[in-house]
């Protein structure tokens, strides 16, 4: 175990989550398959049933083994949370974090830039069980108060938007929704636990998809929640109730993609950096999304308030029409079309249909397509970025886009 709380991150990213002792001298944590438990006498079995959600204990598989814990422990302690609760996908680490705080006629708060399944589970699922969903602007800041009713549990941020990229007031969303009695939880996903630290910044619950940069290698799905003691033990028995799991293989490689975290990170953000700066240069291009580009209206809250930028952003290109965006992205040749991102692989996805809105509309006139620098060479990268925008000038008929 890591003797000090007070090193630096990379030292903890290397050494959190591990106790060598006690597995034989083996550097990683083994990955225990579980789900019977067995107990030495029934005074210890009682004693587990009479409090069974706490910190770093379990009586059956499904509540996690030693390798949860080592994952759980080693992420709640980089965010500075009292615990975390590993799930098995990102999704399920939102669901199972707001349906600790709702209930039939609640009133919640859910930023309009959110994930779309987030959005659908909202819209679907809770309006269903009779919770009221209002999604509000997401550079909305102290403004909030003014949606704040007595009936309103809980408001749900993301920053930045993973489609829409736009980066929320997050101390001052937080504070008010503490002081009006509303839990706070956000979508950390695109920070990661090392670029954004929403619990010092006032916000009671923090989730991950994890299946992104902690996984970082497109071969694992996993969610997270970190949030403080009262949050935490209410947080765990819910997704006791619903029946969450993670699985310990997963577990393992979401341990070891931690390990490597800082590193990756550096490098998705310079490469990401520069893609953006390359593509605000091209005449193709309306405008991009990247909260680190000084000219984003984002860029003073994301300086203020984050460490660092990851490697996913936004480009909106001028309107052109669906078979030049698609002669674009259909030819790239180290690009691979396709959802999640995080992993060491670059990607380009056009946004449309994930970027719905309901409390705001976003003025983009042409196309908008996500993409995500991998740990490619930049400058393979851009050759086949402008093999793509030569493309789709070359089929371009300049008809409006219906906005794949
Ligand atoms: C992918 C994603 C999720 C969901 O994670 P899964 O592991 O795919 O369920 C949640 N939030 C954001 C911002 C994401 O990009």
């Amino acid at each position: 175990m890591v003797k000090k709380n007070s090193y630096k991150t990379d030292t903890l990213l290397s050494h959190l989550g591990r106790d060598s002792a006690a597995n034989h001298g083996v550097v990683n944590p083994p990955v225990y398959h579980a789900s019977t438990l067995l107990f030495d006498s029934v005074e210890t079995l009682l004693e587990m049933r009479r409090d069974p959600y706490i910190k770093g204990r379990t009586m059956y598989g499904r509540m996690g083994t030693p390798t949860t814990f080592a994952l759980e422990e080693a992420v709640a302690h980089l965010e500075g949370g009292y615990g975390a609760i590993a799930v098995q996908s990102g999704l399920a680490a939102i669901v199972g974090a707001i349906t600790t705080f709702v209930g039939q006629g609640d009133h919640i708060l859910v930023s309009d830039s959110v994930y779309k399944p987030n959005r659908n589970f909202c819209e679907d699922f809770l309006a269903r069980m009779g919770v009221e969903v209002e999604f509000y602007d997401p550079t909305i800041g102290a403004g909030i108060a003014k949606l704040m009713r007595p009936e309103t549990k809980l408001v749900f941020l993301e920053s930045p938007g993973s489609h829409s990229f736009e980066v929320q007031d997050v101390p001052a969303i937080a504070a008010t929704a503490r002081a009006s009695g509303a839990v706070s939880i956000i979508d950390n996903s695109w920070a990661t636990p090392l670029y954004l630290k929403p619990l010092a910044l006032g916000v009671d619950i923090s989730v991950h998809a994890a299946t992104k940069y902690i996984v970082g290698h497109a071969d694992a799905m996993m969610g997270l929640i970190i949030a403080g003691e009262s949050h935490y033990t209410r947080i765990r028995h819910t997704t006791a109730l619903l029946g969450y799991s993670a699985a310990p293989d997963d577990v393992y490689l979401a341990l070891r993609g931690l390990r490597t975290l800082s590193v990756r990170l550096a490098r998705h953000e310079e490469t990401g950096l520069m893609l953006a700066k390359w593509f605000q240069d091209r005449p193709e291009v309306e405008r991009v999304l990247h909260p680190a580009l000084p000219s984003d209206p984002g860029y003073e809250i994301w300086r203020r308030d984050f460490t660092g930028a990851s490697g996913l952003f936004g480009v909106i290109f001028k309107p052109c029409s669906d078979a030049a965006l698609a002669a674009m992205i259909d030819g790239y040749d180290l690009f691979g079309l396709g959802a999640s991102w995080g992993g060491y692989e670059s990607l380009a996805l056009p946004s449309g249909p994930s970027m719905a809105r309901s409390a705001t509309t976003l003025e983009t006139s042409g196309p908008v397509v996500r993409f995500h620098a991998g740990l490619e060479d930049p400058r393979d990268l851009i050759a086949d970025l402008e093999a793509g925008l030569i493309r789709m000038a070359a089929v371009n008929g300049g008809e409006e886009s219906r906005g794949i």
